[in-house]
Formats: C-alpha cells, sequence, structure tokens
C-alpha cells in the first residue's frame, strides 16, 4: 500500500501536472559555464560575463556573474521590468540619469526599477563583481543607449556613510601607559595585521584563539577574547561546544576554568 501511493507520487512528479517531463533538475556545476567578453558596443573597459541561467518556457528571468576591471562600466542603459544587482566582490559605482554616483560593495543589493535609465560597473581603482538578475518583457531583457563618458563616469562618488570616530585601540587601552611599545606591536601587527589578513575569516581566526587560551588555561586573556569571538559571529552554543570538545584534548581543569569565565562573559548582551 505504502509503496503503490509512493509510486504514483513519483509518476505524477516526473510527468507533471499537464504531462510534460519538465522535472528534471538542472545542475551546471561550478568551473563549467562559459566565461565571455562583454561586447565593446555596450560596455568601456574589460568586462566578462558568466551566464549562471537564461529563462526556459515561460520563464523570464536571467542571471550572470558580471565581473567589471578597475575603471570598466557598462553604457547607460534601461530594463523594460528591471534589475537586481548583488555584489559578490570588490567596489563598484552605480548611478540613476538625474541621480549621484553611488558607492557600491560587497553585500549591497541595488534594484533598478523598470525602465529607468542608468549604469553600473567598478570603481577607478577596484575591480568589481556582481550578480545580476534580469527579467526579459517580450524576449528583450534590455535597451542599450550612448556610452558613459569619463566625465559622467569619474563623478565622485557619494560617500556611503560618513566614518565613526576610532574607538581606542586594545593595546593601548590595557598597557599603553606602562608598555607603549608592545601596545603598539599589539595594536599594530597582532591585531592591525595578523588579525585583518584575509587567509582566515575573523569568525574562524576568534575560534582558534579561543581554542588556544582554553587548552592554555589562560582565562584573563580569554575573558577578552570570548566577549571578540561574540563579535565576530561565535554563538554562545558554538562557544561552549568548543570548550566541551577541549576538555578531551586540553585537559579538564582548563575546560571547567573556560566554562567559569564564559558564564560571566555571556551575561554581557551579546553586541
Ligand atoms: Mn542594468
Amino acid at each position: 500500500m505504502k509503496f503503490s501511493i509512493a509510486l504514483a507520487a513519483m509518476v505524477f512528479v516526473m510527468t507533471g501536472p499537464s504531462g510534460a517531463a519538465e522535472s528534471e533538475l538542472n545542475i551546471t556545476r561550478a568551473g563549467t559555464r562559459p566565461v565571455n567578453a562583454a561586447p565593446a558596443q555596450n560596455f568601456t573597459g574589460s568586462v566578462q560575463v558568466e551566464m549562471l541561467h537564461t529563462p526556459v518556457g515561460a520563464g523570464r528571468a536571467s542571471a550572470g556573474i558580471v565581473s567589471f576591471s578597475p575603471g570598466a562600466r557598462t553604457a547607460w542603459h534601461s530594463h523594460p521590468l528591471g534589475q537586481t544587482l548583488i555584489v559578490t566582490s570588490g567596489i563598484g559605482r552605480v548611478q540613476r540619469w538625474g541621480g549621484a554616483v553611488e558607492q557600491i560593495r560587497v553585500g549591497d543589493v541595488v534594484h533598478i526599477p523598470a525602465n529607468v535609465k542608468h549604469w553600473h560597473g567598478a570603481a577607478a581603482d577596484s575591480a568589481m563583481t556582481h550578480i545580476a538578475v534580469t527579467e526579459a518583457l517580450d524576449g528583450k531583457s534590455t535597451d542599450w543607449m550612448e556610452q558613459v563618458s569619463d566625465a559622467q563616469y569619474g563623478a565622485s562618488p557619494a560617500p556611503v556613510v560618513a566614518p565613526a570616530p576610532a574607538p581606542p585601540l586594545q593595546g593601548q587601552k590595557l598597557f599603553g601607559d606602562i608598555a607603549p611599545k608592545f601596545a603598539q606591536l599589539t595594536d599594530e601587527v597582532l591585531f592591525g595585521d595578523v588579525w585583518a589578513r584575509p587567509g582566515l575569516s575573523l569568525r574562524d581566526r576568534s575560534l582558534v584563539t579561543v581554542s588556544a587560551l582554553i587548552a592554555m588555561n589562560r582565562p584573563d586573556q580569554l575573558r577578552g577574547h570570548l566577549a571578540r569571538a561574540r563579535q565576530n559571529g561565535l554563538s554562545d552554543a558554538e562557544l561552549i561546544e568548543a570548550t566541551t570538545h577541549l576538555a578531551f584534548y586540553a585537559g579538564w581543569p582548563s575546560a571547567v576554568t573556560a566554562i567559569g569565565v564564559a558564564r560571566d562573559v555571556f551575561t554581557q548582551p551579546r553586541p
């Protein structure tokens, strides 16, 4: 009985309600999609396009990764049904006709309404990559116009936000008065250089640092680094899990000490 219901459901899924065999998943593997230079008549500078999806059947959304070298940009254009841009690396610029040049960065999402004349591209001194999601109307997704002149492109972008005043650096705050050179090394080399290197995320750097301090039974330094780890995206549950794990490798007493410190730190509100 169970089997025949499952079989009936499977046949339904495989053929679909209309009977058309359109239910297969289509997975294109990373690294197998072609990357092509964008056509020069619609772009300035070096621009590479990797199409992720082109609409099939009644669908009308396309998606592509567009990579702009520094200074490269689209021509002025509009989209009959609008467009969404998701910045995945670098720093770029976007402008609608009559508006300010806006700076865009990793993680920013720009929605361009239907039929709004605009351009997008990289900053002058940084490459920029975005994913573009665009819907086509009657098979057409873009109306191309004139190129963006150097004068238009070079208009200085509006500041994103006023930079916040820098907080006092950690080393300076903790022992700048008694050990200025050590404070400078702590702030400039340890936190300013090593912690800032792109090879590991801040979250992962916090996890290995906290682990080392737990293993070495260093509750004073652990206190500050547990607070930092929470700022860097580790949950309290993850930090407790790491401590439990380390009990088996670093010794029970070290883990017990760490739990005591964590109990104190976790009473503070999460950043
Ligand atoms: Mn566009």
